[in-house]
């Protein structure tokens, strides 16, 4: 086959804690193995949600009890999250491997993302992460470490961290040498660790970056020839949840705009997909973008399983 494949892989395919993420992983690379046996090189792009809360969570609350803890700044807390469910998917695949006679590698690259410092989300964060806090604890940490926390329905006072658009992958040039070299990469992680560029110089900022769309632009710049959103629903539908929901098969740009425009899709959930999947079939003409479940993964790329977003005629 040959084929180029960035994979979006969702948290359904990750699970909450070490024990359940380790299991979980393995059934993700069972499902993708089918796809390297058949010769494409795939690149992998993991969610990071769940995971990087919880890191972030863990050291906010021990510098709480001990203050020798130093506060952990977002971005370290991505590239820990990288390094973790990196080694979990890298472990699993490989020994699916071995299980499987074959001999491919898989490699795992800690991944920057560069934004741009001017993009509008940095005047307004809107993702919260971390714990909450009541008034009194959050004018503290605002005041000390300069924090922008906002009050959360009725639960208290929350981290609120801006959420601007990838513009490019500083490692792309490392990740296509290790597809060159026959390997599974795992890349990209939880969309990239944030970066902006000042005067030549990579930074790292506290921001997130969407998974969907960080895999979109890995694709783009990689030169992929697919770029398919595995995740917990078999395609995109149309009035989804309701008694007239309708399962999308082959769509335009166009018609996934106009589906966007009647609101059919989540803003925290599906929509980012579609605007990932739009991007990057609008930047690479003739190739296709796919979402579909995990289960599906082999048979949308070899049957046309899922929803297929193909550009215009
Ligand atoms: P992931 O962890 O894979 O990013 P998300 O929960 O963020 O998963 O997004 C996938 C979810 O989006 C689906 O499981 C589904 O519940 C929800 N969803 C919202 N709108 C739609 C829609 N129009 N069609 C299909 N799924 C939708
Ligand atoms: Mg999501």
């Amino acid at each position: 086959m040959g084929r180029q494949i960035v994979i979006a892989l969702g948290g359904n395919a990750l699970g909450a804690t070490p024990e359940e993420q380790q299991k979980a992983v393995i059934a993700a690379g069972n499902h993708i193995v089918d796809l390297v046996k058949d010769g494409a090189s795939i690149v992998i792009v993991h969610g990071n949600g769940p995971q990087v809360g919880a890191i972030n969570l863990a050291f906010e609350l021990g510098c709480k009890v001990d203050r020798k803890l130093p506060a952990m700044p977002f971005a370290e807390c991505s590239a820990m999250s990288q390094g973790y469910i990196g080694y979990h998917l890298q472990n699993a695949l490989q020994n699916i491997f071995v299980q499987n006679g074959m001999e491919n590698h898989v490699s795992t690259a800690i991944t920057q993302t560069i934004v741009d410092r001017r993009d509008p989300a940095f005047q307004n964060p809107t993702k919260p992460v971390g714990p909450f806090y009541t008034k009194e604890e959050a004018d503290a940490i605002a005041a000390e470490r300069g924090y922008t926390f906002v009050e959360d329905s009725g639960r208290g006072y929350r981290r609120v961290v801006p959420s601007p658009e990838p513009v490019d992958i500083k490692e792309k040039g490392t990740i296509r040498c290790l597809i060159e070299n026959g390997d599974v990469v795992i890349a990209c992680g939880g969309g990239g660790i944030p970066v902006i560029r000042e005067n030549g110089l990579m930074h790292g900022i506290d921001a997130v970056i969407d998974k969907d769309k960080g895999a979109a632009t890995l694709a783009e710049v990689i030169d992929a020839d697919d770029f398919i959103v595995l995740t917990a629903v078999p395609a995109i539908a149309i009035n989804f949840g309701k008694p007239d929901q309708k399962w999308l098969g082959e769509i335009t740009i166009s018609e996934a705009e106009q589906y966007i425009k009647e609101g059919h899709f989540a803003p925290g959930s599906m929509l980012p997909k579609v605007e990932a999947a739009i991007r990057f079939v609008r930047a690479k003409k003739g190739h296709r973008a796919i979402i579909t479940s995990l289960e599906n993964a082999y048979d949308a790329v070899t049957h046309g399983k899922g929803t297929i977003i193909v550009a215009d005629p």
